[in-house]
């Protein structure tokens, strides 16, 4: 594995790997990498010939009173971790490597950033529309990996790529959780013990409702009034939302009658969490790939 920090070097190491006719995959990640980064990672490793891991905290992505200066910096550990992964390249740049003068263009996906997340954090999905964008033309890879974890932010760079037609082919890879369900993330640092466990509630929400949409229920208010008792159980800071969207356009679903996104974000002590559910209107769990196909 060779780490680069340079533009030109990637365009390099990438260039010489299609000479040798390998398939190109890209993992963008804000390093504190864990189990969730490393599934992307096997998984590209197995579809690709040439893996491509970043690692960029973006400030650009970090709302105004966001945590961008203690987001966890692990650059080591995740080099380490990288290795072991078998990624060939991992491009950790500076922020004037990406950003060496003010960016006069931005890259803005309409409605589908209109909900959820898209108005608590405002200008977070210009920030990930306009790195991703230009990780992916840095790197031209054939296939790109991200989390179903962040579902809206894997919902909008796929709406990305369709709408400007980039030769990138977006793969969404499953959650990964702990062993009691919590979704590894990096900001899973910021948590005591006592937080982890209290956290926890956030899944459980999100299992009692398909079990609900399992049994047959379709009112969205009446399962988002479950999810809220039972998230409220953790005594969170707040909870930023809770709500059952078409994960096609983003918008509320009164009735549940086909595909939907059952999502939350909470803040459970220091912590900002969020957690979904896509599943289809009986309750089942569908793969985001799929709904793309
Ligand atoms: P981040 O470093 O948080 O920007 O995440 C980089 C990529 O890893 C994104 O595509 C995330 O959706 C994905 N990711 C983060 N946490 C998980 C997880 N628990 N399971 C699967 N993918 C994850």
């Amino acid at each position: 594995m060779i780490t680069v920090h340079q533009i030109a070097e990637v365009r390099t190491a990438v260039k010489q790997a299609r000479t040798e006719g390998k398939l190109i995959g890209l993992v963008p990640t804000m390093g504190a990498l864990h189990a969730g980064h490393l599934s992307l990672c096997q998984r590209a490793r197995r579809e690709c010939d040439f893996l491509v891991v970043s690692i960029f905290v973006n400030p650009t992505q970090f709302a105004p009173g966001e945590d961008y200066e203690k987001y966890p910096r692990t650059i080591d550990a995740d080099q380490e971790q990288c290795r072991q992964a078998g990624v060939d390249l991992l491009f950790a740049p500076t922020p004037a490597e990406i950003y060496p003068t003010e960016s006069l263009t931005t890259v803005h996906v309409e409605q589908l950033t209109e909900s959820l997340c898209g108005p608590l954090r405002p200008g977070h999905f210009d920030g990930v529309t306009a790195i991703v964008a230009k990780l992916f033309n840095i790197v031209q890879s054939d296939f790109a990996y991200f989390g179903e974890k962040d579902a809206q932010q894997a919902i909008v760079l796929h709406r990305m790529t369709v709408d400007l037609n980039m030769p990138v082919k977006l793969k969404m890879c499953p959650t990964v959780r702990n062993d009691d369900g919590l979704a590894l993330s990096s900001r899973n640092d910021y948590l005591s013990g006592d937080e982890t466990q209290r956290a926890l509630q956030i899944r459980q929400s999100l299992m009692q409702a398909q079990q609900a949409i399992q049994a047959g229920q379709t009112d969205s208010a009446d399962i988002i009034r479950q999810m809220r008792e039972t998230i409220n159980q953790a005594k969170p800071t707040n909870i930023d939302y809770i709500d059952i969207v078409d994960p096609h356009t983003m918008t509320p679903v009164a009735t549940i009658d086909s595909h939907i996104l059952i999502a939350v974000a909470a803040r459970i002590g220091p912590a900002r969490l969020i957690d979904n559910i896509l599943l289809d209107k009986k309750g089942r769990i569908i793969n985001m790939d799929r709904l793309f196909e």
